[in-house]
Order: structure tokens, then sequence, then C-alpha cells
């Protein structure tokens, strides 16, 4: 099939492109290098030995994205494009709405003129909220504490309207837990600009020199060593899930946790980290993060049973993989 992947040049986007051409689709990226470099296009090429076809766009930009529905023909889309720092997103709110809702709405739209009916759209465990854990795709979502989060919240209340109107409109939800690590070829990976928010990442740079120590946010939650537990998982098995939601859409809108179904404390993914690369990580206990919830975990289980996915790759995996590529990027 040929996949028109939003957002595609990016984190999750470039290894997910990965995998499409691994399992037989074409690619055509759209992306606007918001948030990514354009030489990543070059490296998805180089792994996957393939073409792909990239617009530099915006995706909230309704004649760019009609270009590119008339040039291809176009059998789905893969919709990853959009602003994604929490902390941000409470600064700059109308940035957040605006890109991230328009873009949803600009390429149900292309969609719905084009007569393509297949749709898959990246949310994230955040719409849950401070649940109980593990969190289920069935549970009732809690307000999220920040605009990042309501637009997942908001994007997905619209497909799924879409779907309604639409009886043979496909749409499957990613709900995805803390994806972390890198392509094992070290090409691909997350680079994020200026001090890292997430911990993998931030990790990664006192690992390397760059910080001088962890800051980890508290440790008096009600967790197994009070640390933050959360949800990883190897971004190369995030990827693979976007092949099996696209071969398993059915008409209306399906939701899927993408997580591995185990929580890691903030010390644990420290140990971890250590035992994968033999390198210390010196760490102090700071504040609380606010906002930070104690645990976020999936229940994974209606992804293995409806899209036969499973992660694969455990935590040594992800640590090894991340720290494989941050040593590959230069000072
Ligand atoms: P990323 O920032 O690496 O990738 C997003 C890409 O979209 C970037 O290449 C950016 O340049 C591009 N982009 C942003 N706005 C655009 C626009 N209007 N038009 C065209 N391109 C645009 O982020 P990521 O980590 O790969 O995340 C991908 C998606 O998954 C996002 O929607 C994000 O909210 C969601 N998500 C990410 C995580 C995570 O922890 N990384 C967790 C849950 C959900
Ligand atoms: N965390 C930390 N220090 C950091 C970054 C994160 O202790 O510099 C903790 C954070 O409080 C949370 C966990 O690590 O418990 C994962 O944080 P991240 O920002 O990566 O993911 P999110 O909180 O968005 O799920």
């Amino acid at each position: 099939m040929n996949i028109l992947v939003s957002g595609g040049a990016g984190y999750i986007g470039s290894h997910t492109c990965v995998a499409l051409m691994g399992a037989g689709h074409s690619v055509i990226i759209a992306d606007n290098l918001s948030n990514s470099k354009a030489d990543t296009i070059g490296k998805i090429m180089g792994i996957a030995d393939k073409e792909v076809t990239f617009y530099e766009i915006d995706v909230t930009d309704t004649e760019a994205v009609d270009i590119i529905f008339k040039n291809h023909k176009i059998d789905g889309v893969i919709h990853f494009a959009g602003l994604k720092a929490v902390g941000e997103s409470v600064e700059k709110p109308q940035d957040y709405y605006y890109n991230n809702l328009v873009s949803t709405l600009v390429l149900a739209k292309a969609c719905q003129k084009y007569g393509v009916n297949r749709f898959v759209f990246s949310s994230s465990a955040t719409v849950y909220g401070d649940n109980k854990v593990p969190f289920v795709e069935s549970m009732d979502l809690l307000p999220t504490t920040n605009p990042y989060g309501e637009t997942k919240a908001m994007s997905e209340r619209i497909l799924t309207d879409i779907a309604k109107a639409n009886p043979y409109f496909s749409v499957s939800i990613l709900r995805y837990f803390n994806p972390v690590g890198a392509h094992e070829s070290g090409l691909i990976g997350e680079s994020p600009n200026g001090i890292p928010n997430n911990l993998m990442p931030y990790v990664t740079q006192v690992a390397k020199g760059k910080l001088e120590k962890l800051k980890v946010f508290g440790n008096d939650y009600p967790t197994v060593d009070g640390t933050g537990v959360r949800d990883y998982i190897h971004v190369v098995d995030l990827a693979e899930s976007h092949v099996a939601a696209l071969d398993n859409l059915k008409a209306g809108v399906h939701i899927y946790n993408l997580g591995t179904g185990k929580g890691t404390s903030v010390l644990e993914l420290v140990k971890a980290f250590e035992e994968a690369n033999d390198i210390e990580i010196p760490y102090e206990i700071v504040e609380r993060r606010p906002g930070d919830i104690a645990s976020c975990y999936a229940d994974a289980s209606k992804a293995k049973r409806e899209l036969g996915w499973t992660a694969k790759r455990d935590m040594i995996a992800m640590c090894r993989d991340a720290w494989r590529f941050e040593n590959g990027q230069g000072e």
C-alpha cells in the first residue's frame, strides 16, 4: 500500500517508515521539519534500502496536503505530526491546539475527499490522566493536566465522530506509553533540542557527560522504590505495531494501548542502563515534577488479541540502543 506518513521524519515516524517499507509498503512522508532534520530521510532510505517520497510541508496547510493526494494514490494515512512537549504546551496553548487539531482535521478531510478510509492516529497514554493502573482502553478518560494531553483527547473525539458519520472510515487510535531506544543501526533515534525533558534522553546525555547528573523527580510516590513508574517501550516495537494496526484496520474506531504492560521505576531504569552499558549514572533526588503521576502502565492485552502484536524488546535492549544512538551523535 502507499502510506502517507505525516511527521515521518520524527522519532517514532522515522522508525515506522523503516518498518512499513520492511513489510512491503511504499512511504510518502509529509513533515515540516519543525522538530526533525532533513537528513533523517536519507537515513530512513539507507536502512530500508528503498526510496521514499518526501514533501516538506505543514500538514495544517490544506492546499499542500491536497497536492500530495493528487500526486499519489494514497491507500492509508498514519498521522504522527504534532507538537509534543508537555511543558511547552502550557506556555503556548494556541500553538498546540492549532497544530495538533488542525493537522488532524486537514488530513481527515483530505481522506474524505479522496476516498481514503484507512487512518492511524498517534495518541498517548496521557489521555488516561491519573487513572488506576494498569490502564485499559475501556476506562473513562480523566482530565489531563496540560493542553498537549487535551489535543490528544480532542483528536480522538474528532476522529470518532468522523467515523460515526462515515461507516467506511477505519480508524486505529494508538495510545503510546513511553517510547525509548533507537534503531539498532544507531542511525536514527531521538535527538531532542536543548536539555531533554524525558528520562531516557536525559540519562544518555548524563552518560555522555553532556549533563552532570540525573535529577530524579521525587522518591516519595507509592511505588516500588518511591520513584515514578512508567511503561517504557522500544521504539522499534512501537514502529512494528503500526504495520499490525494497518493490516488489521476495520470500519469504525478501534483504540489500542501500546506498551509492554510492565512498569519500571526511575531507579530501575537507571540500574538497567548501568548494567546494559557498563556506565555509572550519577543522580540526586529532587522535588517532584509538577503534573507527574506516580504510575502509568498499560494493559496491553487488546493489541495482542486483536492485532497479534506484542512488544518483544526488553529494558536492556532499550538502554543499549538508546546509548548506541547517543554515542553516534557527536557533540
Ligand atoms: P517528533 O517531534 O520526533 O515527530 C513529530 C514530527 O512531526 C516531527 O518531525 C515534526 O517536524 C513534525 N511536525 C510537527 N508538526 C507538523 C506539521 N504541522 N506539519 C508537518 N510536520 C509536522 O515526535 P515523536 O516522538 O515522533 O511523536 C510522534 C507522535 O506521537 C506525536 O503526535 C506525539 O504527540 C505522539 N506521542 C509521542 C510520545 C513520545 O513520548 N515520543 C508519546 C505519546 C504520543
Ligand atoms: N524523570 C526524572 N528525571 C528527569 C526526567 C524524568 O526523574 O529528568 C521521571 C519522571 O518524573 C517520570 C519518569 O521519569 O516519573 C518518566 O518521565 P518522562 O518525562 O520520560 O515521561 P512521562 O512523565 O511524560 O511519562
